[in-house]
């Protein structure tokens, strides 16, 4: 049996957003695959969307590298998730906060980077991965409240927590912005989603080129399908979750912390002459950069 032929997702048909990895019953990996080496010892990271997903594999490795770690999540009924993220930072030994609000709203924004400050006194790398989406068949099908949701969720966001951080980070601090796949290959279904993704590359592009002077790095992650409550809770139709990931060149989804050493590079010095780039973690497509 191929690699491809094991992954059996169960999916799961409740469009509720966001999602529950708690309650996915083929778990996610976030797992760091290998022991810490401080590469982010004693600095302080923001993990927006850090509950769950690609987002809570990137709170574990940092954490295992050494960081103190706030995490920024959209309410859940439960706090389960996030919990369970808060539980994985301690259990590095280092401390976590939790944040939980909507990032759309600038306020939220402005309170969630003070609140870091206020707690850890500092604040070195912005990681922004929360995002949310939501598959239609039609351009005609995107609703005018959608547009406006997703864009702030995916993008206004970036532009508010970045300009509440910028007085906080100094030399040898960076951002990682998370793009997408679907932004440089095109998505049918998903045609408000992968606009704020190519608005979240332009972004990093002309941020890094604002920032590079001040010795702030700034980067982009595009993910292609990865194992993440994301797409089988609506952010994909039943019928495209039946293939997910199966379309890559090799054949199959990838994991959280398939997606999260991809975040430590760039968050860390290991990358200093580099910024204003994306890294692709996609399965191997060929997207061109
Ligand atoms: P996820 O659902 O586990 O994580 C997204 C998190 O963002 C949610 O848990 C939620 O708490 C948070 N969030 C959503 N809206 C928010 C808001 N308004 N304010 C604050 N937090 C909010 O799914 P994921 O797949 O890990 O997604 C993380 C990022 O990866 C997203 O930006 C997504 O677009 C991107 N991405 C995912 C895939 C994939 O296939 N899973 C592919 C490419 C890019
Ligand atoms: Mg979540």
């Amino acid at each position: 049996m191929t690699e491809a032929e094991a992954f059996q997702p169960e999916i799961h048909e409740q469009p509720r957003m966001p999602g529950s990895e708690d309650e996915m019953s083929d778990k996610p990996n976030w797992r760091p695959r290998y022991p810490g080496s401080g590469r982010l010892k004693d600095k302080v990271a923001l993990v927006t969307g850090g509950d769950s997903g690609i987002g809570r594999a990137v709170a574990a490795l940092f954490a295992r590298e050494g960081a103190d770690i706030a995490i920024v999540y959209l309410a859940e009924e439960e706090r389960k998730d996030a919990e369970h993220t808060m539980s994985i930072i301690e259990g590095e030994g280092r401390k976590g906060l939790c944040l939980q609000g909507d990032l759309g709203c600038r306020s939220f924004a402005d309170e969630a980077v003070a609140r870091t400050v206020k707690e850890f006194g500092r604040l070195d790398i912005l990681a922004n991965i929360a995002g949310e989406q939501h598959p239609d068949e039609h351009v005609t099908d995107i609703t005018e409240e959608q547009l406006r949701r997703t864009f702030q969720t995916n993008i206004y966001s970036m532009f508010f927590l970045v300009q509440a951080a910028r007085p906080h980070l100094s030399r040898g601090s960076a951002i990682i912005n998370c793009s997408s796949v679907t932004m440089y290959k095109g998505a049918d279904n998903l045609l408000d989603y992968s606009a704020t993704k190519g608005a979240i590359t332009a972004f990093t592009r002309s941020l890094s080129e604002n920032l590079v002077g001040e010795g702030i790095r700034v980067n982009g992650v595009a993910p292609g399908p990865i194992w993440t409550p994301l797409n089988p809770y609506g952010g994909q139709s039943p019928e495209e979750m039946d293939d997910f990931g199966r379309s890559t060149p090799m054949g199959r989804p990838g994991e959280p912390n398939e997606v999260a050493p991809a975040f430590l590079f760039l968050a860390c010095d290991d990358s200093s002459y580099m910024s204003g780039q994306v890294l692709h973690p996609n399965g191997g497509s060929i997207i061109g950069s």
